[in-house]
């Protein structure tokens, strides 16, 4: 079958890769014809999943949290096929809990990956896609940037913060042809939710599937969205209709 975007000759990291939507992200980006670094902290899984793609892919060990491993994976993948073009920030924790009582510690730490890991990724990859000469970044937020959602203090608040940067550094990357949007999961079926039910409250009654949201970021990632910048995608089977 055709591919429904080409890639082909392009570089991308998916953060966040080893299961999940990031998976998922990375197998239909390198099926388009992008090689794909596979980064996250999870080696067993991320090098699996890097192995299965095949020689369009390679795993590399990744925290989002840390700037010099930042620079890391972005040397590695540049070394072995070129200047990166997209970069799909995807990695992300949630923690449940009242905003009354989250733990301090917790608080930071999902501020840390959530906001910050997105910030410094983006600030890392912006030379790579200068030598590129254009660029796509995809933040990966959530429904939850929104809305306001019971239990999510913390991991809204990240979430709306990617959102707002989303938008200023799309107005500071235009002049360098980088585009920078934001995906809107709404419940989708992976690690992070197997213990919830379909969601009931909304049009299309079930989960979503993580290749589903990896359509839009194909979309995003190629040039076939290449008038859009600081935008909003949500993929959510209709939960946020009438936010
Ligand atoms: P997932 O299945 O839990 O996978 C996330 C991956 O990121 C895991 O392999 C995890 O490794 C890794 N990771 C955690 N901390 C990291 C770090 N500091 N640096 C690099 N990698 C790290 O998550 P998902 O459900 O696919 O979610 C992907 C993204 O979509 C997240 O940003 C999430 O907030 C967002 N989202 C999800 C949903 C949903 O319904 N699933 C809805 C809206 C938005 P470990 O497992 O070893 O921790």
């Amino acid at each position: 079958m055709q591919a429904k975007f080409d890639l082909s000759g392009q570089v991308a990291i998916v953060t966040g890769a080893a299961q999940g939507m990031g998976e998922s992200f990375a197998v239909q980006l390198a099926a388009a014809g992008a090689r794909v670094v596979v980064a996250d902290i999870n080696d067993a899984l991320g090098t699996a999943v890097a192995e299965r793609i095949g020689e369009g892919a390679m795993f590399v060990h990744h925290d989002v949290t840390s700037r010099a491993e930042w620079d890391a994976v972005i040397a590695a993948a540049e070394e072995r096929w070129g200047p990166v073009s997209i970069l799909v920030n995807n990695a992300g924790i949630a923690v449940w809990g009242s905003m009354e009582t989250v733990d301090e510690a917790e608080a930071r730490k999902m501020l840390d990956v959530d906001l910050m890991g997105v910030l410094i990724g983006m600030q890392a990859v912006i030379p790579t896609m200068r030598r590129a000469g254009h660029g796509s970044i995809v933040n990966i937020a959530s429904v939850a940037s929104m809305k306001g959602t019971e239990g999510l203090t913390v991991y809204s608040a990240a979430k709306w913060a990617v959102r707002g940067m989303t938008k200023c550094a799309a107005l500071e990357l235009g002049a360098d042809n980088i585009r920078v949007n934001a995906v809107h999961p709404g419940m989708i079926a992976t690690a992070m939710t197997v213990d919830m039910p379909d969601p009931q409250g909304q049009p299309i009654k079930r989960k979503g599937g993580p290749d589903e949201v990896g359509n839009t970021v194909l979309f995003l990632a190629s040039d076939a969205s290449s008038y859009t910048t600081g935008c909003d995608f949500v993929v959510d089977g209709g939960m946020t209709i009438g936010v």
